[in-house]
């Protein structure tokens, strides 16, 4: 933790005269009455501690000015026929994939409903870690023990693009915005939901929209699309590592609101019911699949994946359990 703790910060900024006073305090109920439980420390003085690694105005990639490469973020490359899982063409991608025993993918494990962990199993699960399942069955073959062919790599927003870049993981699998910066230097697959961002805040809140929270702190993970919304709606964004920790800023007091996903968004109204996710959508987030940019066969793969769990009922029965049920978005291709 970088943040002192509560009694350490108001220790700190006690005056002298009450540390004088509290001592007295200690040494008198030690000598004196029994069972008075001390606490030297006002409470009302005492910050809550910040989660590690908050930062307010953050300068992140999605808030730098450089210049974005055109492009349609929503069309991936043709799938082609897949292959019988087990029989990866040799020398392709995900015959690598298949001599290594092991498809490794980058995840969250701080997201409800799209990539957490289960804390009665300890297994990962969620929407996105149904598609990384997906992905796996096609290269090793459908197995009730398939997280055993998978090595999960938990990354947070800001890894997303450096983890495929460097090849530290095969896929990505975490609320992923196809946008173009992010085409700039990796590959995406087919769009497999579309989400759109939104405003949590508390339930006794009267703001409506992220417009009504000019100047006041607003929190997102850094590294995520989120963030640039907020600057534009003039909001002060807090960004921290991961969106478990926005969800406490906000319960403590420490952020105005939380805005992101609104299937981020969700899954924190159903861990913490005094919370509501308000306003109209401020953005189009095409969830892809983040590919290494050289591994285009592994793209088609990847497509010829989704477009089976689509025409097989799997994907809709996987948005059913963590979505509440949903229409496919329709694939694109180039
Ligand atoms: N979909 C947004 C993004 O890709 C926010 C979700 C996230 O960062 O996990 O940046």
């Amino acid at each position: 933790m970088k943040a002192p703790g509560p009694v350490a910060a108001a220790v700190r900024r006690a005056p002298r005269a009450f540390a004088v006073l509290a001592l007295g305090a200690v040494l008198l109920t030690g000598c004196g009455a029994t069972g008075t439980p001390v606490d030297p420390a006002p409470v009302s003085a005492a910050e809550r501690p910040l989660p590690v690694g908050v930062q307010e105005n953050p300068t992140t990639a999605s808030t730098s000015a450089a210049p974005v490469p055109e492009c349609n973020p929503t069309q991936s490359l043709r799938p082609g026929p897949l292959p019988p899982a087990g029989q990866m063409p040799a020398g392709s991608t995900m015959a690598n994939i298949q001599a290594r025993g092991k498809l490794i993918a980058g995840v969250d494990q701080n997201t409800y409903l799209f990539g957490f962990r289960n804390p009665s199993t300890n297994r990962l699960e969620g929407f996105d870690i149904d598609r990384v399942h997906d992905v796996a069955e096609a290269i090793f073959g459908p197995s009730p023990n398939i997280d055993e062919k998978i090595q999960y790599k938990v990354i947070s927003s800001a890894e997303r693009v450096n983890a495929l870049k460097n090849g530290e993981v095969d896929i990505v699998a975490r609320t992923f915005t196809a946008n173009c910066q992010r085409w700039a230097d990796i590959n995406f697959s087919a769009i497999y939901y579309v989400a759109g961002q939104k405003l949590l805040v508390p339930t006794s809140s009267t703001v409506e929209s992220l417009d009504q929270l000019a100047g006041k702190k607003v929190c997102a993970a850094r590294g995520s699309t989120s963030i640039g919304r907020i600057v534009a709606k003039k909001a002060v964004p807090v960004a921290t590592d991961t969106w478990s920790d926005c969800l406490v800023m906000l319960q403590q007091n420490q952020v105005e609101g939380v805005s992101t996903d609104d299937t981020i968004l969700a899954g924190m109204v159903k861990q913490d019911p005094n919370t509501k996710i308000v306003g109209p959508p401020l953005s189009d987030e095409p969830y892809g699949i983040g590919i290494p940019k050289q591994n285009e066969d592994m793209v088609r793969f990847v497509n010829g994946v989704l477009e089976k769990s689509i025409g097989d009922g799997s994907w809709a029965q996987s948005a059913q359990t963590w979505v509440g049920g949903a229409q496919p978005p329709v694939r694109q291709y180039r």
